[in-house]
């Protein structure tokens, strides 16, 4: 068996140690004769798996008690609208633009009020964070809307906004779980966890439970209410049993490892070994704001497309793989989840340097 280094932004690398866990349970889970694909969402032991994945979930982020855990589907993409349908009770929310996911969660934000956007870069191809420090957050906003690590262009806030008291909401997909984080700051952190923590198919949300009332638009479907899936505990309806099973792994993993501050060691030490070489290389450029890179998704370029094409092709002959950039950027992103090991990161640089070397005059 050959497996690849995988620099998907996602759906990403998952930890082989789960993937091989989830295979040997497939046909039979633990003694139950079935496949957790194949067994009801209201059983004993579906309760199980899901409740230890919240709590396994809970202990990892230190989630506060007054916070609930909610395990929904749609993908990043539909809380773009759930987030305002639930929480735009002024009609009026500030959202600062750092790429296409915050762009297009304001674009969706504006269907049902105004979405003011109160801070951008996009005027240099979103490739920094805009100071945060003091922005004109208009007095009656109902929150203010972030996208923390912005998986397209590679950065990431350092320090979260002054949001003037207002309830922040962040998009945390691609940095979920990748260091530790406080809670406490936000109304809400949401992502998908196709990115760093599971299959494609399950978003998890976690909501103050002040957030989560019966007092939404008009018009919003029982199953994007906040309320609906959180008196539910996530079972109104079919959850995505076996996506959540995964994470909940994932989340085991991620506690045997060390936990979020381990992850962020893990992490900033692969990030080091990537942004170093990209800074000494005369051929290879990071193409963001160094104060403001991201130790997930780290965008690079050779400034020559055929260059790009071919070091691509390349890479991937050699077991690097998807490390072409997003269609709206060019060049290439190599993404650097958790579950990408020290070593993949380091061969991949040994590879770049070779093919500097090759292909330098
Ligand atoms: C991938 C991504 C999304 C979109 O996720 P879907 O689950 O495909 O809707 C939204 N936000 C961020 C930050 C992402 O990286």
């Amino acid at each position: 068996m050959a497996r690849v280094y995988n620099f998907s932004a996602g759906p990403a690398v998952l930890p082989e140690e789960v993937l091989q866990e989830a295979a040997d349970e497939m046909l039979d889970y633990r003694g139950s004769g079935q496949s957790v694909m194949e067994m009801s969402h209201r059983s004993k032991v579906y309760d199980t798996i899901i409740k230890e994945a919240e709590a396994d979930l809970r202990e990892l982020m230190n989630i506060p008690d007054n916070y609930k855990v909610l395990f929904l589907q749609g993908g990043a993409s539909q809380q773009f609208a759930a987030v305002p349908m639930n929480l735009m009770k002024n009609r009026k929310a500030a959202y600062i633009i750092t790429g296409q996911w915050a762009k297009k969660a304001w674009k969706e934000a504006q269907m049902y009020g105004e979405a003011v956007a109160v801070a951008s870069s996009e005027d240099k191809t979103f490739s920094y964070i805009p100071d945060c420090s003091d922005l004109d957050i208009p007095e009656d906003a109902d929150y203010v809307y972030i996208c923390e690590n912005n998986t397209i262009y590679g950065t990431k806030y350092k320090t979260l906004p002054n949001t003037k008291g207002h309830t922040l909401v962040g998009d945390v997909s691609s940095c979920f779980l990748s260091e530790p984080v406080d809670v406490s700051k936000y109304g809400i952190i949401y992502g998908g966890v196709q990115k760093n923590i599971g299959p494609a198919g399950v978003v998890i949300a976690i909501i103050r439970e002040d957030l989560i009332t019966e007092d939404v638009l008009p018009g919003t479907p029982t199953m994007l209410k906040y309320k609906t899936q959180a008196d539910n505990d996530s079972l109104y309806n079919t959850p995505p049993c076996y996506g959540i099973y995964i994470c909940g792994k994932v989340f085991k993993w991620i506690k045997k490892m060390g936990g979020l501050s381990a992850m962020k060691v893990h992490n900033e030490k692969k990030a080091k070994i990537l942004y170093d070489f990209l800074d000494e290389s005369k051929m290879f450029t990071g193409t963001v704001a160094k104060e403001d890179r991201s130790l997930m998704n780290v965008p690079f370029v050779t400034g020559d497309k055929e260059l790009d094409a071919k070091f691509v092709e390349e890479a991937a002959k050699a077991g690097f793989v998807n490390l072409k950039g997003h269609r709206s950027v060019g060049g290439m992103r190599a993404s650097i989840y958790n579950a990408m090991p020290v070593e993949g990161v380091e061969k991949l640089v040994e590879f770049m340097k070779n093919f500097e070397k090759e292909n330098t005059k």
